[in-house]
Order: C-alpha cells, then sequence, then structure tokens
C-alpha cells in the first residue's frame, strides 16, 4: 500500500501557469498523490491572467501571502502577455521569496534520444539567482549608450557557493567547479572565485569534497567535449542562465529539465520550459520536467522514499516507450499527457533497470549573517572620482579640456578611456572608435589624502561648467588596496 514516509500532510502552494502549465502541473499533482504523499495544495494563481486584471507584478497579495505561510511552491510556467508590465513574474516571486540558488540538475535519462546519450552524464548547475546583471538596473548613458549594472555581493557570493557545497554533500558527489569570468571582471565575477577558493577547504576537510575554479567560457567548450566529467557547477547569475540551458541540451533538451528555487525562507520548484502555447490545450505536453521538479520538492518535503518510487516509475515509463509523448517519439503513435500520466501512475513501485539511485539527504541550507554591511573594514580612503562625461569631441581635446578645468581643484585629470580602454593620454599606436562616452579619472594631487565630497562637487561644478556629465563613481582604497579596475593602458 502507498504512504507518506514522514507520514505528515503537507502544505504547498500550486500554481497551475499558463499555456500547458495546467494540464503539466496536474498530471505531477496525480502522480504524487499516486505515490501516496498527502498535499493539501492550495491553488493559487500568476502570470498571464493576473496581468490582464492590472496587477503589475502578475503576483497577486494572496499567491504572496500564500508562499510566504507555505514556504513550498510548485508553479507552472507563467508568460508575461505583450503589452503588460515589464517584469516578469517569475523574476518577481524569485526576488520577492529572495530564491538565491537555482538548482538545475541534468541527468541522462533512458530511452530518450540526445546528442550524449550513453555517455552517463550526471551534473547540477547551482546558479545564483537574484544578483548580477539581471538585478535589471539600466540607464541609458547618453542617447546612444546603454549601461547595466552588474552586482555582486560578498554575501550573495557566500550564500551560493555554500549551498553549491551543502547541495554536494545532500546527493553524495565529489566535485564542485567554480565558472566565472573572474580573469576580465576581477572585482564582481572575482568576488565568486576568491569567496569560493575560501569556502571550499572546509567542505575538503569535512567531507573530501574536491574544487576547481574554472573559467567560464572553458567551461562551456568542456561541456560540450566531455560533460561527464562535471558533477557540481556553480556560478553567477547570467552564465548559469547560459550554462544550465546549454546542460538540458545535452540530455534531451528543456521540456525533460527541472529546476529548483531554493531560498532560506522559501523553495519554488518549476519546469525550466516555458509555457509552450502552440501545444497547450492538445493534452500533448510533456509532464517530464514538472514531474522531476516535484520529485525534487518531495525530497525538500522528507518524502525521499516517495521521490525514489515516482523517479523509479518514470525512468520505467521512458525506457519501455509505450507511453511517451509527441516531443520524444514524433509521429510514431504519441501518448497523450493523461497516458503518459497513467503509464507512469501505474510502474510506480516497479524498479529501472541499470539505475543505482543516489542515496539524497536534506539540503542544510547555509544561514550566513543577515547584516546589509556583511563585509567590515578597517582603513578605508577616497583617492578620486571617476567622472563619466558625454562629449562629441575627441579624446585629446576633452583631455585637454578637462586639465584646464581641473585646474587649482584637490583632483587633477589622470586619464580618460573609452568603454574601457585608455584614450588619454594617447595610447601609442591604439586605433580605438570611440562613442560620445567616457570615463574621466581624477585622483588627488595629494597621493596620501583622503577626498572630501566637497572637493569633488567643485570640480563637478567646473566639469559641468562645458561637459555634459552623466554619472559618477568614487575611488576607494579599502584596507590599503585599490577597490576599482584599471582601464586597459592605464598605468
Ligand atoms: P517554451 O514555452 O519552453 O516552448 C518552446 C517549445 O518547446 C514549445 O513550443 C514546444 O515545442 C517545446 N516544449 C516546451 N515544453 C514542452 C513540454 N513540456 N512538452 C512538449 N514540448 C515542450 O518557450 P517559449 O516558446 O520561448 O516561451 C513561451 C512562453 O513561456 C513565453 O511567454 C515565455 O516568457 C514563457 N516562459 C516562462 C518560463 C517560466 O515560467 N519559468 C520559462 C521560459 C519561458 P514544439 O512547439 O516543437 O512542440
Amino acid at each position: 500500500m502507498n504512504h507518506s514516509e514522514t507520514g505528515k500532510k503537507h502544505r504547498v502552494t500550486v500554481i497551475a501557469g499558463d499555456g500547458i502549465g495546467p494540464e503539466v502541473v496536474r498530471a505531477t499533482q496525480q502522480i504524487i498523490e499516486a505515490a501516496g504523499v498527502r498535499i493539501d495544495w492550495e491553488p493559487m494563481e500568476a502570470g498571464a491572467a493576473v496581468f490582464k486584471k492590472g496587477i503589475a507584478s502578475g503576483v497577486p497579495q494572496e499567491t504572496i501571502d500564500s508562499i510566504s505561510r507555505n514556504r513550498v511552491a510548485l508553479k507552472g510556467p507563467l508568460e508575461t502577455p505583450v503589452g503588460y508590465g515589464e517584469k516578469s513574474a517569475n523574476v518577481t516571486l524569485r526576488k520577492l521569496f529572495e530564491l538565491y540558488g537555482n538548482l538545475r540538475p541534468c541527468v541522462e535519462l533512458p530511452g530518450i534520444i540526445a546528442p550524449f546519450a550513453g555517455r552517463k552524464i550526471d551534473l547540477i548547475v547551482v546558479r545564483e539567482n537574484v544578483e548580477d546583471l539581471y538585478a535589471g538596473i539600466e540607464h541609458m548613458q547618453t542617447p546612444g549608450v546603454a549601461q547595466c549594472l552588474k552586482l555582486i555581493s560578498r554575501k550573495g557570493c557566500e550564500k551560493i557557493v555554500r549551498l553549491a557545497f551543502e547541495v554536494a554533500v545532500a546527493e553524495g558527489r565529489k566535485k564542485v567547479h567554480c565558472a566565472t569570468k573572474a580573469n576580465i571582471m576581477k572585482l564582481t565575477e572575482g568576488l565568486l572565485k576568491r569567496t569560493f577558493e575560501e569556502i571550499a577547504p572546509e567542505y575538503k576537510e569535512s567531507h573530501g569534497i574536491e574544487s576547481e575554479h574554472i573559467i567560464i567560457d572553458n567551461c562551456a567548450h568542456l561541456l560540450v567535449r566531455t560533460p561527464e566529467w562535471f558533477d557540481v557547477i556553480v556560478t553567477t547569475n547570467m552564465n548559469g542562465d547560459i550554462i544550465s540551458d546549454l546542460t538540458s541540451g545535452l540530455t534531451g533538451g528543456l521540456g525533460l529539465a527541472p529546476s529548483a528555487n531554493i531560498g532560506n525562507e522559501a523553495v519554488m520548484y518549476e519546469a525550466v520550459h516555458g509555457s509552450a502555447p502552440t501545444i497547450a490545450g492538445k493534452n500533448i505536453a510533456n509532464p517530464t520536467a514538472i514531474l522531476l521538479s516535484g520529485v525534487m520538492m518531495l525530497r525538500h518535503l522528507g518524502e525521499f522514499e516517495a521521490a525514489m518510487k515516482i523517479d523509479h516509475a518514470l525512468r520505467v515509463t521512458l525506457s519501455e516507450g509505450k507511453a511517451l509523448t509527441v516531443d520524444i517519439v514524433g509521429d510514431r503513435h504519441p501518448a497523450t499527457t493523461d497516458e503518459f500520466t497513467e503509464a507512469v501512475i501505474g510502474n510506480l513501485g516497479r524498479e529501472a533497470q541499470n539505475y543505482t539511485a543516489r542515496a539524497y539527504r536534506p539540503i542544510r541550507l547555509p544561514r550566513v549573517d543577515t547584516r546589509p554591511d556583511f563585509v567590515q573594514v578597517g582603513e578605508r580612503r577616497t583617492v578620486g572620482a571617476d567622472v563619466f562625461v558625454e562629449s562629441a569631441s575627441n579624446a585629446v581635446e576633452l583631455g585637454r579640456s578637462l586639465e584646464g578645468l581641473s585646474e587649482g581643484s584637490a583632483l587633477r585629470l589622470k586619464m580618460i578611456s573609452n568603454r574601457g580602454t585608455r584614450v588619454y593620454p594617447p595610447m601609442e599606436g591604439g586605433i580605438t572608435d570611440c562613442v560620445d562616452h567616457w570615463r574621466c579619472r581624477f585622483i588627488l594631487r595629494d597621493a596620501g589624502g583622503d577626498m572630501q565630497d566637497a572637493d569633488l562637487l567643485k570640480l563637478l561644478e567646473k566639469v559641468g561648467s562645458k561637459h555634459r556629465w552623466m554619472h559618477i563613481e568614487k575611488l576607494a582604497m579599502l584596507d590599503g588596496k585599490e577597490a576599482f579596475s584599471k582601464a586597459q593602458g592605464e598605468d
């Protein structure tokens, strides 16, 4: 007889979502119930219909309240209809509940024709989910130059790195790679690398987990050459977004890829795919991705036996190939969503051949200090400022003009760069196609001094009398180290 391992009745917020969402979510609920887990589903709305009601976030307050209460949600895909709201309801939910870790397992499934079938791929991408360029802070700096802020915090890095190691511990994995572009973005991407390198020895000592930093482009290259080498990959938001779609492609595509959004206060499980509007309402969608997300949810709820049972039943169904959906078998007698669901339910209790499931354990969520000023410094000094100027003149004209304007001030022009390359004083032999966005670096004439706001304001007034400036960045020394990057060619 089916029974729940915990004996508990769990309460879970369920969002059916848009397009194929209601069909695949219902299939998942039926299979979970058939596996004997007792869940009190709390159905809530989000997505297209909510936007159309005029709620700009796509997420009504009742849904937010429900997730706040239940702390666990299973969510179908959500659409942002054209002309309604700027922000995606998915991103709103992830940010609202600080779901900072996106887990994207990529495991070879039987019976699926995929480019790397037979290579025994079994990895998990742990993607930072709330920071980086996806903080979505963008400004047009000049009419023709756009900027997006890439925000990476030490606290965010510490949470995601620890989560990656805790996932490795919970899943009995042996190695964690940290994939970054720290060779170019030393402060932002480098912060993840440094945090990883500081934390990794703890897990080597306590659990024997190996660690290695890898440049993200090399990681992408190796993922399509030797994907079976990888075990856990932790990475920043945008890198993770891209490589986790790449890894889904290795094992059969988005339609089969599950994901979990993990926060310390709430968790939300969803398929990687979207609402697939072209096949919605036809009873032909494949529920595998959301079902596997549901399996991850069951482990979170402590229902490891039921999770294992569904995992086996799904594998039996896929390998027997008697009731597979159209995305897998094409026009070779495809099954409907309902038939596939019934087949999985019928196979509950059967063991998949040649498959040894992992001995999963609960993931211990990292608890890090929640103070906003997570990092404290001893000594702090401001040694100058970058003033970003919009100008249609050339580098030499602008340089000479700014030198004249800063005469007699506490700050002197050190250099000007254009999209990161020094153009003033000019670099010998350099050919830079400049745009009207100049970073003008001013530093204190007194090398050991600490710039005061009054010094900067005086300079800005002078610069502003002749040129349009759009923003400034102070140049700090933190504990004796430069806390800013240099331009290409700057000494
Ligand atoms: P998509 O919904 O993932 O669909 C792309 C194609 O993949 C579908 O047309 C379908 O191919 C196939 N597919 C996806 N899931 C499938 C399944 N379960 N079973 C069978 N086939 C499946 O991507 P999209 O068309 O780019 O996005 C559609 C909408 O979903 C957009 O509004 C987007 O913003 C939203 N979206 C939401 C989420 C989310 O909620 N997390 C994620 C991604 C996209 P065929 O047409 O060949 O049958």
